[in-house]
């Protein structure tokens, strides 16, 4: 199996990177912010209990996004694999996905690291609220708040792969096509 975790801050252009790839490599798309916006769209229980923090800026608990992996894990028994995008978010989550791929026989093959600066990300959020309707993507306090919980909670979970040897890292700034040509380089080396 080829499991993926796409890395990189909020607008670094995970999800449409990972459009591309699941479409070429033929892997299922895990995302926790689409899986957790669903539950929303839903009005279920775990929903109601994460759009608060999730209209904050602020990460939802690990638990929570532990269990969705993990059901959507028992869910697709026979892919190719999967594309983690947006998980893990914190060290917890990172060692409970190691956890959960062992106990299937898999693992993680590879973190790509999406990199782009900090101003450029701020105006994409605020560029992609205006038609997204997303309430974190609305303001530039909001957008600030969700960058400091990438910087202090998120961006350690790097290192975690690093001491695994399985860290890479592509550059998130140009043509989108250029953009997943280089992260095809990478995922051809795996
Ligand atoms: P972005 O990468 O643009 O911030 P996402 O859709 O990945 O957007 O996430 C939106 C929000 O969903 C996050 O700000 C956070 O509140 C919540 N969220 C998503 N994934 C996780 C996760 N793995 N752990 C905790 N919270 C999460």
């Amino acid at each position: 199996m080829l499991n993926i975790v796409l890395f990189g801050p909020p607008g670094a252009g995970k999800g449409t990177q990972s459009a591309k790839l699941i479409d070429k490599y033929q892997l299922v798309h895990l995302s926790t912010g689409d899986l957790l916006r669903s539950e929303i769209a839903a009005g279920t229980e775990l929903g109601l209990k994460a759009k608060g923090l999730m209209a904050a800026g602020m990460l939802v608990p690990d638990d929570v996004v532990i269990g969705m992996i993990d059901n959507k894990l028992a869910q697709n028994p026979s892919s190719n694999g999967f594309i983690f995008d947006g998980f893990p978010r914190t060290i917890p989550q990172a060692e409970a996905l190691d956890v959960l791929l062992k106990s299937r026989g898999t693992g993680i093959s590879a973190m790509i690291a999406l990199e782009v600066e900090e101003q450029e990300l701020i105006s994409r959020l605020l560029i992609r609220g205006q038609s997204s309707g997303r309430p974190d993507d609305q303001n530039e306090t909001l957008i600030a708040q969700r960058v400091t919980e990438y910087n202090t909670k998120t961006r350690p979970v790097a290192d975690f792969y690093k001491a695994q040897g399985k860290f890479h890292s592509v550059y998130g700034i140009g043509e989108i096509e250029e953009i997943f040509g280089n992260l095809c380089t990478v995922m051809d080396s795996l």
